[in-house]
């Protein structure tokens, strides 16, 4: 690598989805970018793994897509790993209460966008005829206004004529999962941003996308991809400390060795921003040095029966598991000697990760068997709980006020990430998004 003059390959900072796309566009273009990762491998927080107990191959936390999710689907299929996501041929979703009945949302595929979404709401049957007709009015009003700027989810519902149940039952869930943060403090502008690009696209923005396998897989081929290309892809690679001034900026790696580049993009979580950025005011002001984290506990359980009865996934209500996701359904993985698993969702789990592992399992079994009788004497083999305390950032409205766009006020440093302003919360394609967006800029910027 050139170190020092101006025409140095560009370096990026942060192995992650965003840093994979940034990377990715750049060696498309032929700018030999850098890729420094602090991890032995790339993914971020897209990773899987052998479990070591069952031989699974298994995810940091059940990840779920949508047919929106299109600077994704866009990086896979540079990657040549789009078909190892699959988009779900209609939207169903099941609810289970913790008694085990039933409630579904299935929107029927003969109709048009927002139209299916809306027949599947007024569909529900738990809901009285007045909360069903709220439910498409709130649709309807989503395509044309927009939450105020400070407003709160719960605030917004209850302001559109959403009954507490309504809430409790179909809202709070998708609230909790899209944006890993309570109705009660998120924002209602960001739920309403992920609502409009849902469900107010076109014919399969609406429907979930399912990982077939272990997430590593969708980005194992992006270091070759890269490197193909004449760009660099150097894990064990942590930064201590970036220095230097527009367009000529000096990067520290923990062995010392330094590198130089005029065009840096930095795409660590904001919160690692502050410790290797410090000597550059304007990246710390930009990073949202007050954007607070949120946790996700997810949960495996591996059981004796194969479990093909129950349905590919469900939302539950009235309990502290949220989504159950039938692992062995959608992957079509066989494991003869641990025959079922049932992954599980606690998102915003701010009390569930300060908890006992232990308890947390035996707690979403009881919860599960409650839901789904059909497990029926299923006997639980084995249990992982992992605990993310820093998953995604807390969807406010005072985060979205932090967020920064990736063109900083210093030419030649970008930023990419979740978190930065892509007016999507905290995901995969937030931060695939906001990967391009940086490239984009650096591009724009060298003409
Ligand atoms: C349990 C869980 C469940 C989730 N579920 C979903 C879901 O269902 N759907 C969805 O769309 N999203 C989901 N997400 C969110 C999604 O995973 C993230 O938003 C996305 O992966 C973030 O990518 P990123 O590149 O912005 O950040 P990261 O993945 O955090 O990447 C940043 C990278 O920077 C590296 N780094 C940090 N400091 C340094 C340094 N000093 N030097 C070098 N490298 C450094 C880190 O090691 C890391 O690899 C979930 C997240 C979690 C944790």
């Amino acid at each position: 690598m050139s170190r020092g003059e101006s025409t140095s390959p560009p370096v990026i900072i942060g192995g992650g989805m965003a840093g994979i796309a940034a990377a990715v566009a750049l060696a498309e273009r032929g700018l030999r970018p850098v890729l420094l990762e602090s991890r032995p491998y790339l993914g971020g927080r897209v990773r899987s793994f052998i479990h070591a107990g069952t031989g699974d191959e298994i995810d940091n936390g059940q990840h779920l897509m949508m047919g929106c999710y299109r600077s994704t689907f866009r990086l896979l299929e540079t990657l040549g790993t789009r078909g190892l996501v699959a988009i779900d041929p209609t939207l169903r979703v099941e609810f289970r209460d913790a008694d085990g009945s039933v409630d579904i949302l299935s929107a029927p595929t003969s109709l048009p966008s927002p139209l299916d979404v809306l027949t599947g709401m007024l569909r529900l049957k738990k809901l009285s005829v007045a909360e069903r007709l709220a439910l498409a009015r709130l649709g309807a009003r989503l395509a044309i206004s927009s939450p105020m700027e400070r407003e709160t989810v719960s605030v917004y519902l209850r302001r559109l004529g959403q009954s507490e149940r309504a809430c409790a039952r179909l809202w709070d869930p998708i609230v909790i999962a899209t944006l890993n943060t309570p109705p009660g403090i998120a924002s209602a502008r960001l739920f309403a941003t992920v609502m409009r690009r849902a469900f107010l696209g076109r014919g399969d923005d609406s429907h979930l996308a399912f990982p077939l396998t272990g997430l590593s897989r969708l980005i194992e081929p992006a270091e070759r991809y890269i490197t193909e290309r004449g760009g660099r892809v150097i894990t064990g690679a942590t930064v201590e400390r970036v220095q230097g001034e527009a367009g000529a900026f000096r990067i520290r790696l923990k062995d010392d060795e330094m590198l130089a580049t005029g065009h840096l993009i930095v795409a660590v979580p904001a919160r690692a921003i502050p410790r290797i950025m410090g000597d550059i005011p304007v990246a710390i002001a930009a990073a949202g040095e007050a954007l607070a984290s949120a946790p996700i506990v997810s949960l495996y359980l591996w059981y004796d029966t194969p479990l093909a009865h129950l349905p590919k996934f469900a939302a539950l209500i009235g309990t502290n598991v949220q989504w159950m996701f039938n692992r062995r359904r959608i992957t079509g993985e066989r494991n003869d000697r641990h025959p079922g698993l049932l992954s599980c969702t606690i998102s915003a789990a701010f009390e569930e990760s300060a908890a006992v592992g232990e308890d947390i399992a035996v707690m979403a079994d009881r919860e599960l068997r409650g839901a789904f009788p059909e497990i029926g004497p299923a006997r639980l083999l084995d249990t992982l709980v992992i605990k993310e305390k820093h998953a995604t950032f807390a969807a406010t409205p005072d985060a979205e006020a932090l967020r920064p766009t990736a063109r900083t006020a210093l030419p030649g440093l970008y930023l990419a990430g979740d978190w930065t302003a892509t007016s999507l919360p905290a995901t995969i394609e937030g931060a695939a998004q906001s990967g391009y967006a940086a490239a984009d800029s650096l591009l724009a910027d060298i003409g």
